[in-house]
């Protein structure tokens, strides 16, 4: 019989993922209490629902103070710190606390593989790309996690998938404990975050509980010696291998580029001697070296799941990206705008700036402690200048000023109380009056957005709607 009508948990956090999980946990039978400081109207929404379902809602300040007594299980929302008081409470009593993926771990059919990615940028783009390998092969799968859908109702929908696809974020992984995946892989490793985990070696530790226990194939970049160090030290089931990718020709035992050949040097039958071909790089959009790099390091996911050469292919050519990312808005006048929005810290922001020159680089807003003097100094020679937007950006001019001292820069200071759709009107006019014809004016803000947007799909909105106010107006 199911230990769960026994269980009193505590799901800490009514975002999304808690929804999920109080949900899941009802209907397991458990008892279930919600908290969170916050009562906006998504989570009394949540909490209306949750309550008709005899779920214990507790909203607003004070009501994650204290761990409510008789708790077994606390599940927690992957954005909470592991020093919030309820959570120290809970470690103290010797009270385990999963994060939603766990539980979603422990509740799944052992029957389904889940192939699992992280890393610092690409991890939705890749996990999309490789929900669209698996469906090419006719496999019945979904792509969850971090990416939108909690993993926890993927696990429970009673349609059932022959595989799953799941993003999980160095926060979720944080909060793992038993995972243990048919692959994984880690896309690559820069500092993000690092207000959160406290430290690189933190943010790093986390990223790479995702090879433990790993059963076929441990995934990592050939270019970024983190990545591949995580694997060499990752604590995997016996048999497991590590799987490298590169841009370059592959070794034996690694996925990679032969002539603009996207190729398999990993999971070729044994008496394949030559390399399998999977698809053409220009099967991959948007065309950017980065993007290529997601293509293989999903093509080898799908791959250590025995999906067929072809279905890599046509994957590729069925993948749409998501907004915000590198999504070409308009060309006014010889210049293209693309909105990157969704380039949220250095490292991204530079993988997109290398893919456009000359560039009109619209940056800026919450820099989360990162640095920007590497990423100034690698794009420099393409800048035609800077418009800089938000809170932090004084960061962003310290780096321009040190190492791109001709660059001309427009510092949109924020104007209190001026609505953000004039602020981004007056971003695009001013990138539009450095920009020439065969220039493109790229939105890559290196920072987060939530001193000035809801999230940075918000800001990416306001920046598209400003461009295309000035096209109707050209
Ligand atoms: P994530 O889910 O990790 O945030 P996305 O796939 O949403 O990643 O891409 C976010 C941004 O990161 C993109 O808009 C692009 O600027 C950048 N990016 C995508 N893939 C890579 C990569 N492999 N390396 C560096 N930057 C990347």
């Amino acid at each position: 019989s199911s230990p769960w009508p026994q269980v009193s948990a505590v799901v800490a956090g009514l975002g999304v993922s808690g929804y999920a999980a109080a949900d899941a946990l009802m209907q397991l039978g458990a008892r279930v209490t919600v908290v969170d400081e916050r009562d906006g109207d998504a989570e009394r929404e949540r909490g209306t629902i949750l309550s008709m379902l005899d779920v214990d809602v507790r909203l607003g300040a004070g009501s994650t103070a204290a761990l409510p007594a008789g708790t077994d299980l606390v599940v927690t929302s992957p954005g909470w710190r592991p020093d919030a008081p309820l959570l120290r409470a809970a470690a103290d009593a010797g009270v385990p606390v999963w994060g939603e993926v766990e539980l979603a771990w422990r509740l799944r059919d052992p029957a389904t593989p889940w192939l699992v990615l992280t890393g610092t940028n690409g991890k939705t783009t890749t996990v999309r790309m490789l929900a669209a390998m698996l469906r090419a092969a006719g496999l019945r799968t979904a792509a969850a996690g971090n990416v939108g859908d909690p993993i926890v109702g993927t696990v429970l929908d009673p349609a059932g998938h022959d595989v799953v696809a799941v993003e999980l974020s160095s926060y979720q992984l944080h909060w793992t404990r038993t995972m243990a995946a048919h692959s994984a892989a880690v896309l690559n490793i820069a500092p993000d975050h690092l207000d959160w985990h406290g430290s690189v070696q933190a943010y790093e530790a986390d990223k790479a509980r995702i090879f433990t226990g790993v059963q076929h194939a441990c995934v990592y970049n050939a270019a970024d010696p983190a990545t591949e160090r995580m694997v060499r030290d990752a604590d995997v089931t016996e048999g497991a291998r590590a799987v490298g990718f590169t841009l370059g020709v592959p070794d034996v035992g690694m996925v990679g580029v032969v002539e603009d050949v996207l190729v398999d040097r990993a999971f070729v039958a044994e008496r394949q001697t030559s390399a399998a071909e999977l698809a053409s790089v220009s099967d991959v959009y948007p065309q950017a070296p980065h993007n290529v790099a997601n293509a293989l390091a999903a093509a080898a996911l799908a791959r250590s799941a025995g999906v067929a050469q072809s279905a890599v292919r046509d994957g590729l050519r069925a993948f749409e990206p998501d907004p915000h990312r590198i999504a070409a808005v308009a060309t006014i006048a010889g210049v293209d705008y693309v909105d990157d929005s969704k380039a949220t810290n250095p490292h991204a922001a530079a993988a997109s700036l290398l893919a456009y020159e000359p560039v009109v680089w619209v940056a800026g807003g919450l820099a989360k402690g990162a640095e920007f003097d590497e990423l100034v100094g690698q794009v420099r020679d393409r800048l035609r200048g800077v418009v800089l937007i938000g809170a932090d950006q004084a960061r962003i001019a310290e780096s321009l000023a040190r190492h791109a001292p001709d660059v001309p820069v427009i510092a949109m200071s924020g104007i209190d109380n001026q609505p953000v759709d004039e602020t981004m009107a007056n971003v695009v006019d001013a990138a539009a009056g450095m920009a020439e014809a065969g220039d493109t004016v790229l939105l890559a803000p290196a920072c987060a957005s939530m001193d000035m947007f809801t999230d940075y799909s918000a800001r990416g909105e306001a920046f598209a709607a400003a461009v295309r106010r000035r096209r109707r107006d050209a």
